[in-house]
């Protein structure tokens, strides 16, 4: 249901050349490919039938109206004739809403016996999406094109995958993402360009000193807490100097107090993901590290040290993969283990790991952190599901956002008994070492926002909406190859930004 208040628009285009007989046919199966695709279950957006276009005004008027419909969070064109593309230059320089060009025919197979050329004036899908091609490559418009017939799962799967990063896409474009405390000193890579991340990708990212979230804390009542606490009960096994007369029962509460304050402040401040800062908890008792777990399954983007474009990515990942079954995580590359060819990371963070990927019902901890002065903070501790996923990170190369995406292979990990935090173990495709070598290269970040359910596919519609650069490790990677695609980009960014 998380998406059902959007929706696709299906625009047909064709023109008036064939009188009209032939546009009340194509309306007719425009109709019917949208009634197909909408019962299909396989899209997770309502797909949207908003006439057939015979026009360069008719083209315009549309793309406008998607533009200002809020609901709209993107276009699906589709060719029944050849439609002269110079009708959709004007168009396509006013539409914003991302686009996804359906090569489709409403026939399945060539009519062998019947095909006539009545049947030629009506249906030129062939060499009509040929045609609004070329204008959309003219134009260097970025877009993603499906081809195959209407009816068939797989085209179906491409444009649902399209329209979750569609939805979020759409969710970034007015993301508030709040930081308490600024970048931990010093730090490079997690940093960047704030003007141009809100022109590139809709991030808005707000700085507010602790004391603000101290006022909200200072407002949460015993009673409050007691309902937080009985859920964490029922949610999670307690260790047992965590249960009520254990003698950390204190920090779970206090514990409890800044995830209610967090939640109020996130709330209403209608942000989408925020930072914190071990460095900067005046008034906080201890590292918010379960309200951090705890928020991050609900849907909102964090990132440690002041890390706001990882904050940024995990929401936007989260978003994307809502109702998918194995979940996400902000992550940070902890420790190596080096063991041949299952050599491999382990994935943790000080606390902050989301329990939406962990593979048993997680526990509830007290321990002491040993950094950032504070009392010992409360956190769950529980090891990942195995399987695929992808790690991805963005970073600011000075000219341009760059994504940097790893396929990885989580693999079973073991208990840390001395070292009680969340963890996830994987190793890089193709393998540790050119993985690791490949993200270093391109400038990757030591943290990342990891999931189980999303593919490349998904990254690369997102970079392709956004128009960054998307760079891809995973088994097809070599090292050789990948330093000439990254000099490559290098010349092409710098070209692109010249030209544009
Ligand atoms: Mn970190």
């Amino acid at each position: 249901m998380a998406f059902e208040n959007l929706e696709v628009w299906f625009v047909t285009g064709a023109q008036l050349l064939y009188g009209g007989d032939v546009v009340v046919a194509v309306d007719a199966h425009s109709n019917e490919i949208v009634k197909g695709l909408n019962d299909s279950g396989n899209l997770p957006v309502k797909v949207v039938y908003k006439g057939t276009v015979n026009s360069s005004a008719e083209v315009t008027a549309t793309l406008k109206a998607a533009n200002n419909e809020e609901k709209c969070i993107g276009v699906i064109t589709w060719m029944h004739t050849f439609s002269p593309a110079k009708m959709w230059i004007h168009g396509l320089q006013e539409l914003r809403k991302p686009l996804l060009h359906f090569c489709t025919q409403y026939n399945k197979e060539i009519l062998w016996d019947s095909i006539d050329m009545d049947f030629m004036n009506l249906n030129q899908s062939a060499h009509g999406d040929r045609e609004f091609g070329h204008i959309i490559a003219r134009m260097r418009k970025n877009r993603k094109i499906v081809v195959g017939h209407w009816q068939d799962a797989e085209a179906q799967k491409k444009i649902a995958t399209w329209m979750r990063v569609s939805a979020a896409w759409a969710d970034a474009q007015d993301m508030l993402i709040i930081r308490f405390g600024d970048q931990m000193n010093n730090v490079a890579v997690t940093d960047g360009d704030k003007v141009d991340a809100e022109m590139r990708l809709g991030y808005h990212v707000d700085y507010y000193p602790i004391a603000d979230l101290v006022a909200v804390q200072n407002e949460v009542t015993d009673q409050d807490i007691a309902n937080l606490v009985a859920v964490y009960e029922k949610e999670y096994d307690l260790a047992e100097n965590c249960k009520e007369g254990g003698k950390d029962r204190s920090q779970v509460i206090e514990a409890a107090r800044a995830e209610i304050a967090l939640r109020r402040f996130l709330q209403k401040k209608e942000a989408k993901a925020f930072t914190t800062n071990f460095d900067d908890l005046e008034g906080i008792d201890q590292l918010p590290g379960l309200a951090s777990q705890r928020l991050m399954a609900e849907g909102y983007g964090f990132g440690a040290e002041g890390d706001w474009k990882t904050a940024a990515l995990y929401r936007t990942m989260w978003y994307m993969g809502q109702g998918l079954p194995k979940g996400c995580s902000f992550l940070e590359d902890y420790t190596l283990h080096f063991d041949g060819e299952n050599s491999a990371i382990l994935q943790a963070h000080m606390l902050e790991v989301c329990p939406l990927i962990a593979e048993h019902k997680p526990k509830l901890e007290v321990h002491p952190l040993g950094i950032g002065g504070k009392n010992d903070p409360a956190r769950l501790v529980f090891t990942s599901k195995e399987g695929e996923g992808v790690a991805a990170t963005i970073v600011d190369m000075g000219n341009r956002f760059r994504m940097i995406v790893n396929k990885v292979d989580c693999i079973k990990s073991k208990e840390l008994p001395k070292l009680p935090v969340a963890s996830a173990l994987w190793i890089p495709q193709p393998n540790f070492e050119v993985g690791a070598a490949a993200w270093i290269m391109a400038g990757g970040t030591h943290h990342s926002s990891f999931s189980y359910d999303l593919t490349l596919e998904y990254l690369e519609d997102y970079a392709e909406i956004a128009g960054i650069e998307m760079i891809v490790i995973d088994n097809h990677t070599t090292l050789s190859e990948f330093k000439k695609e990254l000099r490559m980009n290098e010349v092409y960014y710098m070209l692109n930004k010249a030209l544009c």
